[in-house]
């Protein structure tokens, strides 16, 4: 399906087709993407941040994650669906074969671990390549940097917060070109229990 492409506050939001087939589509195609949720505090932060709203306007999906994105078009008469970020890393890690790989970076030491051991007995199917909590230092990067260019996952899901798993994204994406990387936000918290 084909994505139809709205704007509020500068930003974009795309709305029209599955997202996560639409996502695995783009990887089959070489192209990767860098999602972003947008909910109404981010909109707020990139009316006073430009290299917020830059990243944000690069992104190649956006969906609407808050009811106050929801609201803003209902007003103008335009009908779309909350989406919330969490539920589109599920739809999206529910999708995934054992030929395909996620990585889990970012929330406080030992959360995105149990998050991964969550998942891995939920669905023994899904091959979680990498864990690494956000509390990681300068010193720590490259070698980071060269475990994501190795493994190449298919999806990484980055927990650090908006707006730096942002700007993180949006800076080291072409570490891995054909990934689909999402920021998350607190999502491995809740998936850690
Ligand atoms: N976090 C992190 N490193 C940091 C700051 C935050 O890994 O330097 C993590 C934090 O532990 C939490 C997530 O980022 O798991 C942010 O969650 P929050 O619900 O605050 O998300 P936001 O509302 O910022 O999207």
């Amino acid at each position: 399906g084909e994505l139809q492409t709205l704007t509020v506050m500068g930003l974009p939001i795309h709305w029209g087709a599955h997202y996560e087939d639409w996502l695995l589509m783009r990887h089959q195609q070489g192209l990767g993407a860098h999602v972003v949720t947008l909910n109404a505090e981010m909109a707020m932060q990139a009316d006073q941040h430009p290299e917020l709203k830059a990243v944000l306007c690069q992104a190649d999906l956006a969906i609407p994650d808050g009811a106050g994105i929801v609201l803003y078009f209902r007003l103008k008469g335009q009908r779309i669906q909350r989406c919330p970020g969490i539920e589109l890393a599920e739809s999206l890690l529910q999708k995934l074969t054992p030929e395909h790989s996620a990585f889990f970076l970012g929330a406080a030491p030992g959360v995105a671990e149990a998050a991964a051991q969550n998942w891995r007995s939920r669905q023994p199917g899904l091959n979680i390549v990498g864990v690494r909590d956000g509390y990681f230092q300068s010193d720590d990067l490259p070698e980071l940097e060269a475990e994501l260019k190795a493994l190449q996952p298919t999806v990484i899901l980055v927990a650090l917060g908006v707006p730096r798993q942002e700007f993180w994204i949006a800076e080291r994406r072409s570490l891995c070109p054909q990934a689909i990387w999402i920021g998350v936000g607190g999502s491995f918290d809740i998936w850690a229990g």
